[in-house]
């Protein structure tokens, strides 16, 4: 048995390693190592996937959050509203673009942001709301979607982890995730569904006067070479990245369906396991699993119990993560915004009671079965 890891890159390298050396062997040859061919070609499968109109690929998932929000002439204090349960990209770049976060609450059921405690927090100054479609289950977009054309508000979907993901409308209309609000935003950190072999991300957007201002933007604000209309920044997709992107895109589904077996797997082992609850599943979604999140309960020993489980598991050398154990709202670096002193309590909860375990493509029967051996015996002592 391969040792188990959160995330083994290295396994699924090797199913397509003779198709993505030659690739990026290709582009050494080729030497046009920005903005090269694969670069155009991955961006334009990657939007005809994705059913977007435009795709704009960038240096990383941060940087195409920022472009989106730069993108939208907000003035310095305006709100933009964001889960405080997420990873602190998505509110990092707010506060760097002298924006205020606002955050808010997330079902305690579907780790997304929580429509009510999303219109409880709109106010005169609010612009933009950030849902994230966190460990790669989509937010409830209809009624977020709602929400913001009551109030004239921007979308912007945070995607890096749920490249694939589909929602399905109550009308029964199945759109990807990412390719719902006014701009989606992705991120192929190598661990992310759709994983680079270095950093990368994208934006997508149906409308072409953003997609330009987007591009513009990535491009130092560059509209003809050496004209610069705009306050913008350098964030390009790398060609080699593109080539190995583009070979791994026309995998991602089939990815995404070995992530739901292994999930589907653990589900049934951890079945009747009482302090226990395992991945819900959103009614509206098909989940992803970019991770397999579960929920420790133990009443005020949960956060305990919880780390006792991660520590008995490391024991087994089974690794298992914590996502997030600091949530937005009591992160430091948001202190000025009085941030610390909102009361989130199902945020708080889940903090103290999630834990993710190993999760990815590669993932085999052997391993996933002693992983529920080892939590199974930890819940009987
Ligand atoms: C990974 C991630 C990002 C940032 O992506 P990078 O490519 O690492 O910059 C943003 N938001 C969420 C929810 C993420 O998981």
């Amino acid at each position: 048995m391969r040792p188990i890891q959160m995330v083994d890159t290295r396994s699924q390298y090797q199913k397509i390693k003779t198709e993505v050396d030659q690739a990026v062997l290709q582009v050494l040859e080729s030497s046009a190592f920005i903005n090269g061919k694969p670069v155009h070609e991955f961006a334009a499968a990657l939007a005809h996937y994705n059913g977007s109109k435009h795709c704009i690929p960038c240096a990383n998932g941060t940087d195409a959050l920022q472009i989106a929000m730069m993108a939208l002439d907000l003035q310095p204090g305006d709100e933009v509203i964001t889960p405080s349960f997420t990873y602190i990209a998505t509110t990092e770049v707010i506060a760097l673009l002298r924006l205020k976060p606002v955050f808010v609450e997330v079902d305690a059921k579907t780790f997304c942001m929580d429509p009510e405690s999303l219109r409880k927090a709109i106010g005169p100054r609010t612009k933009a709301i950030v849902p994230v479609h966190l460990y790669g289950q989509s937010a409830p977009m209809a009624e977020i979607m709602e929400v913001a054309r009551e109030h004239n508000l921007y979308v912007i979907e945070d995607n890096a982890q749920a490249m694939g993901c589909d929602y399905r409308f109550p009308t029964g209309e199945t759109v990807k995730t990412g390719a719902i609000g006014h701009i989606g935003c992705t991120s192929f950190y190598p661990s992310k569904n759709l994983g680079a072999f270095g950093d990368g991300g994208a934006i997508f957007t149906n409308d072409d006067a953003l997609a330009d201002k987007m591009k513009m933007i990535a491009n130092h604000g560059q509209s003809q070479r050496y004209y610069h209309d705009v306050v913008g920044c350098n964030s390009r997709l790398d060609t080699i990245q593109a080539a190995v992107l583009q070979i791994k895109l026309k995998h991602l589904d089939e990815y995404n369906d070995a992530r739901r077996k292994a999930a589907e797997y653990y589900d049934a082992g951890f079945a009747g396991i009482r302090q226990l609850t395992v991945p819900q599943r959103a009614s509206y979604a098909n989940h992803i699993f970019h991770q397999y999140t579960l929920l420790v309960e133990d009443g005020d020993n949960s956060a305990a119990k919880r780390d006792a489980l991660n520590t008995f598991l490391a024991g087994h050398n089974i690794p298992s993560m914590i996502y997030y154990p600091v949530p937005g709202h009591r992160q430091k670096m948001f202190a000025s915004f009085g941030a610390g002193e909102q009361d989130m309590p199902i945020t708080d909860w889940l903090t103290q009671r999630v834990i993710s375990l190993p999760m990815h493509t590669e993932l085999e029967k052997e391993q996933l079965d002693l992983i529920i051996e080892k939590v199974k015996a930890f819940f009987q002592n």
